[in-house]
């Protein structure tokens, strides 16, 4: 497999750059996961989320975005299987899953080496296919050269890498982010979106995003689902045309503004 040419970053930002590595492939799987009619009602009654269905197949990007308490992390939880639906089916392969948190979840005792090999420990894996394997992912987030450090060495950016990379190490065919830049300045944020997209490519999974960006959610999706409030549902479907790899001047484009725009039109109506 050989890697996309990766564009000029465009800004100075001291984050390390994200490598271009061959890497060895996990056996995948061609599914991606699907919402058939989900609901999810907690036992205190909280109606979360109500007869939501959607699919992402792999070499699909779909963001969630919708107003706040609405149900969006409710649906990866339910997908993860850490949260059981009331209603409905939510079909995944949690085998081949990975997932990344807002925060990073490093464990603050560990190298950054020691943290990415964490997931294909707990899940048994051999050390030194694991040790190689983690050091892939590391290049691949840009984090070489890094690998001895703690996570209080780290900055936000690097941190939130370290986690990607974490995931990374299973090769996962669907790939879950809650909100994972949400924490970071702009240009921080920006910059590791350019390089998720960057793995997008070059790795094919099925990515479910979650956000509180317009923004990002358009320059990351090949599809962006709008929620209503609480409980949530999909009010909105919006494809986003444009192909991949994408440039980071695609924000800068007029194309770009009117799908933010129209994103932003029905984000208003959930928010009543
Ligand atoms: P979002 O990610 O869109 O902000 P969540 O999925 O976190 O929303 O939460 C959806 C709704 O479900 C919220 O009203 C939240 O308070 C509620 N909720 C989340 N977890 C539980 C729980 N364990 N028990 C009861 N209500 C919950």
């Amino acid at each position: 497999m050989s890697s996309p040419t990766l564009p000029e970053s465009s800004s100075n930002n001291s984050e390390p750059e994200l490598g271009s590595v061959e890497r060895v492939s996990a056996p995948r799987h061609r599914d991606g996961l699907e919402f058939d009619h989900v609901s999810m009602v907690f036992p205190d009654g909280t109606h979360a989320v109500d007869d939501v269905s959607f699919n992402v197949r792999r070499g699909e990007f779909v963001t969630v975005v919708g107003p706040s308490g609405c149900g969006k992390s409710t649906l990866l939880r339910i997908a993860s299987g850490l949260t059981a639906h009331t209603a409905g089916e939510c079909r995944v392969d949690r085998q081949q899953l990975g997932y990344v948190f807002q925060d990073a979840t490093l464990l603050p005792w560990r190298t950054v080496r020691r943290n990415v090999e964490l997931n294909a420990e707990l899940q048994g894996m051999a050390k030194t296919e694991r040790r190689q394997r983690a050091n892939e992912a590391i290049e691949l987030v840009g984090l070489t050269g890094h690998e001895s450090k703690y996570p209080k060495q780290l900055s936000g950016g690097m941190k939130m890498r370290c986690s990607v990379a974490r995931a990374l190490v299973l090769s996962p065919s669907v790939f879950m982010f809650d909100e994972p830049f949400g924490a970071l300045d702009e240009i921080t944020r920006e910059r590791l979106n350019d390089e998720l997209l960057r793995l997008f490519v070059h790795e094919g999974f099925a990515g479910l995003f979650i956000t509180h960006s317009i923004a990002e959610a358009v320059f990351l999706s090949t599809r962006v689902l709008c929620m209503s409030a609480r409980p949530g549902r999909i009010i909105a479907d919006i494809p986003i045309e444009f192909p991949y790899p994408r440039q980071h001047e695609l924000r800068y484009e007029a194309r770009f503004g009117e799908l933010c725009g129209q994103v932003s039109e029905v984000l208003k109506e959930a928010h009543g």
